[in-house]
């Protein structure tokens, strides 16, 4: 039997929503009427997210589990239900109810009049700080004029895409993955529906600044080389400065009496341009960072065990 709708849903330490999100989901796809799996993947959960699945899978033959052998991040999960789904179109919904379930209907009606990549567009973000908010508006502005992919503005991987835009996600290698960014990158058909992001049910946000952090600077460096030119824009443009100040400090020892007083000026010289290069050595060690971690060729994830797939078989493209 051909599965119709694959719902593919990362979980990452969310004993207090977990359920209550396998629930209204189930409550959204019992009303298409149509053939479909929600499918869990328990990114290395510490908390009791693996004993609670375990139940729900055992009542519920359309509930399938990818259990991490340890946390590999958010992207990494949403990977692999890309891998294992089965469905013709394919869902990725967080699990905390941030992304209202309902809304996937909207979507199926959408992909339904010939759309392939269905987003979620966010409108108004309720319950997330001031200084998510703005930090995260500010990244989807900078990635935009960052790069020529067309990336949509202020959506996250809440979207439906088609059967062929997952195969095509399956065939990239890549491992510091920005999942919005590449879906836009395979390119067809694509379209948003709008919403507004509900507050997180439950629980605190998985993601501390740190990963939000090295996610931006994955969706930056994967899309856009514009980071190292500021090395040479950067460089120029100080040199220039640094060219008028010398002609500046030898008039006056030749011409005048006073010559330029040393200290202060040298010294905000010097940590200007000192600061300067460490940041631009930064900015070339993240892009040799990633360079580094695709020559290594680990594997994406490891996965401890699956629950409810049956025989089936499934493997990465690669
Ligand atoms: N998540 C994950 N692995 C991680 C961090 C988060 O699978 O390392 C999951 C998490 O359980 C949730 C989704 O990714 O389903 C989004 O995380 P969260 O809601 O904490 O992010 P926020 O909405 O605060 O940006
Ligand atoms: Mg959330």
């Amino acid at each position: 039997m051909t599965t119709k709708y694959s719902i593919v849903v990362p979980v990452f330490n969310e004993e207090q929503v977990i359920y209550d999100s396998y629930k209204r989901l189930k409550t959204v796809m019992d009303r298409t009427y149509e053939s479909y799996e929600l499918l869990f993947v328990n990114d290395g959960s510490r908390d009791r997210t693996s004993e609670i699945l375990n139940y729900i899978s055992e009542g519920d033959t359309h509930v399938k589990v990818i259990e991490f052998s340890r946390n590999f991040g958010h992207q990494i999960a949403i990977t692999a239900g890309m891998d294992y789904a089965m469905g013709q179109a394919i869902v990725v919904i967080d699990a905390d109810l941030q992304d209202p379930p309902e809304l996937i209907l909207q979507m199926i009606g959408k992909w339904k009049e010939g759309f392939e990549v269905v987003y979620g567009k966010r409108m108004e973000r309720k319950g997330e700080s001031f200084f998510k908010k703005k930090t995260a508006a500010l990244f989807y502005r900078i990635l935009r004029v960052s790069t020529d992919i067309d990336i949509p503005l202020d959506t996250g991987d809440f979207r439906l895409i088609d059967r062929r835009v997952c195969d095509e996600m399956k065939r990239i290698p890549e491992k510091n993955r920005f999942i919005r960014g590449l879906v836009s990158w395979v390119g067809f058909k694509q379209t948003a529906v709008e919403y507004i992001r509900d507050e997180r049910l439950a629980g605190e946000t998985k993601y501390p600044l740190k990963k939000m952090l090295k996610l931006s600077i994955d969706g930056l460096t994967s899309f856009s080389y514009k980071p190292l030119k500021l090395a040479t824009y950067g460089g120029a443009l100080l040199s220039f400065a640094g060219f008028v100040y010398m002609i500046i400090a030898l008039g006056m020892k030749l011409f005048t009496s006073s010559t330029v007083p040393g200290w202060t000026s040298l010294i905000v010289i010097q940590l200007l341009f000192s600061g300067f290069t460490l940041f631009i050595l930064g900015v070339i060690g993240e892009y040799i960072g990633r360079i580094y971690d695709e020559t290594k060729d680990r594997p994406l994830y490891i996965i401890r065990e699956t629950k409810g797939f049956g025989a089936a078989k499934h493997v990465r493209a690669l």
